[in-house]
């Protein structure tokens, strides 16, 4: 069979599906793609609902992955199917059975069904009006209906999400109180001087944070009211984010047999245990070479680069994915540009000084190797410190530190 012969389906119609739609075309697919979503939107880019989009800088078509035009008219010419779920994956008659009732034959079947958030439906009081999650642009849509000078914002989780989202609405005059149950912001991601050095920025807007808070419950009479703690401290609210991390969205593929471990298991190439199945962006558990272990990440670079290397797979060129994570998150004027992962490092080298300026870059070691980067509005030492990190380079805490020295310059100092 000719691939013009073949239909290619992909399940999830997110950022890594609207990446391989273009891929395929790109690397000269001819045949059928069905792309199933369960969401009302073509692929969009997420990015923008904790920053621009929810701030209403940027309208619904500055986060579209393509122009709806890109799908329908010609150029990539989709079957697309909106608010359709998949429900089963048959591997044996190589078919995918949606909640609309269609059962879809496939040649080569690619599941790009991201992940959802961890949310506090457990909890007394979940269900009043006002509690929000942040994932999908009719989340921002719910939650800017609820902006409005003054107006309490309680926002839980003080990671990147719930720090943007605490950004965004300090900018827009409301009175916010964000409540973290470990001791410092992004404990999870960043050393304790960015955790600092964004404390002492946020709370300079104006908003408060509250540390080792557990929350317990929420109040009010059909809209939320107050926030409960474990602690018993009681904040007033208006408007509840919570922002508290996501899960991989592995059930399908799990129910299908397909291995899963925190994600769905996948080679460098994207394909499962099954060669006709493939996997990319956040619900997958892939390997990477350049880390040395397997890993499921959450970020655009990773869900457009694994949707490249599954669409050349899926046309039988594989081509390996291993490459250095890179994310960013903006607060502010304030554009954090990260590479590498920190973990388990055991040196910290600070170029520029955070106590002063709104510019520096934190460089994180280990055994002397430069293993990743915190950039603060420092584009050319995040830019450097993503190919020294995948040489593995060496560099010498001195040269680093010393900003008279350009960042072109330490790779050939290392
Ligand atoms: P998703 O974008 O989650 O898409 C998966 C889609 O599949 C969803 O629409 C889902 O509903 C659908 N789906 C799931 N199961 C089924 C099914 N059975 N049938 C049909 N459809 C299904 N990353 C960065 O690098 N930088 C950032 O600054 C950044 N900011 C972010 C801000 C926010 C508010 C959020 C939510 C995420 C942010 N991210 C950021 C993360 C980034 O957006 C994700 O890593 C990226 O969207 C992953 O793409 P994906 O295609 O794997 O999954």
């Amino acid at each position: 069979m000719s691939d013009a012969d073949k239909t290619f389906v992909i399940v999830g119609a997110g950022h890594a599906a609207g990446q391989a739609v273009q891929s395929l075309r790109l690397f000269g697919f001819e045949g059928k793609i069905v792309l199933i979503g369960d969401e009302p939107y073509l692929p969009y880019q997420r990015p923008p609902l904790s920053k621009a989009f929810l701030s209403g800088d940027v309208g619904i078509d500055r986060v579209e992955f393509k122009p709806p035009e890109f799908y329908t008219e010609g150029e990539a010419n989709v079957d697309v199917h909106l608010n359709t779920r998949a429900t089963a994956i048959d591997r044996q008659a190589k078919t995918v059975t949606t909640d609309a009732g269609d059962v879809v034959a496939y040649d080569k079947l690619l599941l790009t069904t991201g992940s959802r958030v961890r949310r506090l439906d457990f909890l007394p009081g979940a269900d009043l009006g006002g509690i929000y999650y942040l994932r999908t642009i009719d989340d921002v849509e719910a939650i800017k209906t609820r902006f409005g000078s003054g107006k309490k914002a309680v926002i839980v989780g003080a990671g990147y999400i719930g720090l943007e989202v605490a950004a965004v609405c300090a900018k827009h005059g409301l009175d916010v109180t964000v409540l973290e149950m470990e001791e410092r912001v992004m404990a999870r991601v960043t050393a304790p001087l960015l955790s600092d050095f964004y404390h002492r920025v946020h709370t300079e807007e104006g908003v408060k944070i509250e540390y080792g808070v557990k929350v317990v419950g929420f109040e009010g009479e059909g809209d939320v009211a107050r926030v409960l703690t474990e602690q018993g401290q009681n904040f007033d609210a208006d408007l509840v984010v919570v922002g508290i991390g996501i899960l991989p969205n592995v059930e399908l593929a799990q129910e299908a047999g397909l291995a899963c471990d925190n994600g769905i298991v996948v080679n460098e190439t994207g394909q499962t245990g099954d060669p006709d199945i493939f996997s990319a962006g956040d619900c997958t558990n892939h390997p990477n070479d350049l880390l040395g272990h397997r890993l499921r990440l959450e970020s655009v670079h990773n869900a457009l680069e694994q949707a490249k290397a599954c669409a050349s797979a899926m046309l039988g060129k594989p081509k390996p994915y291993h490459q250095i994570p890179w994310f960013w998150s903006d607060q502010y004027d304030l554009k954090l540009q990260i590479a590498g992962l920190s973990q388990g490092y055991d040196q910290l080298v600070v170029r520029g000084n955070p106590d002063e300026g709104r510019s520096f870059a934190a460089f994180y070691l280990k055994d002397g190797v430069l293993i990743a980067v915190d950039a603060v509005n420092a584009a050319p030492e995040f830019l450097m410190s993503k190919k020294l990190i995948a040489q593995k380079a060496r560099v010498a805490p001195e040269k680093l530190e010393d900003t008279s020295i350009p960042m072109k310059e330490m790779a050939s100092n290392a």
